[in-house]
């Protein structure tokens, strides 16, 4: 079968592999659809840890077609997989804090995953898919998943006003759950067409964060939201997104880091202004405990997750995208292993 697979650094192959075989308690999957993450890219350039060789793809739907002693779910069932593995047993397991686990892996990072026709998952990574649900929906419950790991930490409440920094998927899916949750979204992102994108999803206003004036446009006197937001979400994973968002929440408001910054990027951070403001700096790391809520959300309608597809693409493709930069108002490529 064909594989997209992560050679070393900076060599992405389109392979021909062998099958997947099902382990004791694992499935095997037809892949219908896999995303493509920015975390991807970073694994190519070693911006994030992988262990190559390895069939990237962690943001996987697809099908059983096959199951190892002790699985149970039936051939044809439709399924996302959540890609973090815990060991269940070291101590952060054992408190319930699954993405510290000590021995955590990740399907298309330390194991095959799904840029590849099929590949092969412990069943306890699957979680079933209504049959209605669109192709490709599964696949966004994994950055879904992530979305509301955060949106938990943040804690929003109905009249909260948020913004969002960065409007890539992971900033438009917490633009549309801050939205459901009652607050007032404004989205920061320099693309206008992912501004654009947000206000039709929903944001009450957008915003350029390069723009001169930004902090007052968003916190000033005769700003979106005078004093500063309740919830500032940092999506972008840039040092400068982060200094943002410290500088326009209000006064005991809350700032969640969701995007990954470069391990290199340092910010000036003024402890006197974290004690005496009493601001809430939180971090959120992956989707321990999520992965069945997003699934449920994407199925029950109340996110507008097709026009975060931009566009699909066959596996003969897929290593010009990782390899390439994301196009102007990209969201989502998705390679749908089938065309
Ligand atoms: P993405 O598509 O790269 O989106 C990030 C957005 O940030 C871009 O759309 C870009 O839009 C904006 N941006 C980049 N540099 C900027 C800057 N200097 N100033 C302002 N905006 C900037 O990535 P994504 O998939 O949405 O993921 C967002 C971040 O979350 C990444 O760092 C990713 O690694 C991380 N992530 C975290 C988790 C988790 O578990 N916490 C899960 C998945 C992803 P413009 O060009 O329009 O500004």
């Amino acid at each position: 079968m064909r594989a997209v697979r992560l050679r070393a650094l900076d060599a992405v192959e389109l392979e021909d592999v062998p099958e997947p075989i099902a382990g004791l308690g694992e499935l095997v999957i037809r892949v219908t659809a896999a995303g493509v993450c920015g975390s991807d890219r970073h694994m190519v350039s070693g911006d994030y840890p992988s262990t190559p060789p390895v069939t990237l793809g962690h943001e996987v739907e697809g099908v059983v077609v096959g199951g190892g002693p002790g699985s149970s779910l039936p051939m044809g069932t439709r399924v996302a997989i959540d890609p973090n593995i815990s060991c269940l047993q070291c101590r952060y397991c054992r408190a319930g804090l699954f993405s510290h686990c000590t021995q955590l892996h990740a399907i298309g990072v330390d194991r095959d995953g799904g840029l590849a026709e099929m590949l092969s998952v412990p069943e306890r990574q699957a979680y079933v898919l209504p049959a209605s649900l669109p192709t490709g929906f599964g696949a966004l419950c994994e950055p879904l998943a992530c979305c509301l790991r955060a949106m938990d930490h943040a804690g929003v409440k109905p009249g909260d006003s948020v913004v969002v920094l960065g409007g890539g998927v992971i900033g438009q899916l917490l633009a549309q759950l801050a939205r459901l949750a009652g607050a007032r979204v404004f989205l920061a992102t320099r693309q206008r067409e992912k501004r654009d994108l947000a206000e039709s999803l929903g944001a009450a206003a957008t915003v350029d964060p390069g723009a001169v004036g930004f902090v007052e446009a968003v916190a000033g006197l005769s700003g979106l939201a005078p004093g500063g937001v309740d919830v500032a979400l940092e999506a972008a994973g840039v040092a400068e997104t982060f200094a943002l968002a410290m500088d326009v929440v209000r006064r005991a408001g809350t700032v969640v880091v969701v995007g990954a910054a470069p391990k290199s990027a340092v910010v000036h951070v003024r402890p006197f202004d974290i004690f005496e403001r009493e601001l809430r700096v939180l971090g959120s790391h992956l989707n321990p405990l999520t992965h069945g809520r997003a699934v449920d959300l994407a199925a029950s309608g109340q996110l507008d997750l097709a026009p975060l597809i931009t566009r699909a693409v066959g596996l003969n493709e897929a290593p010009e995208v990782l390899m390439g930069e994301p196009k102007r108002g990209e969201i989502k490529v998705h390679v749908i292993p089938s065309s």
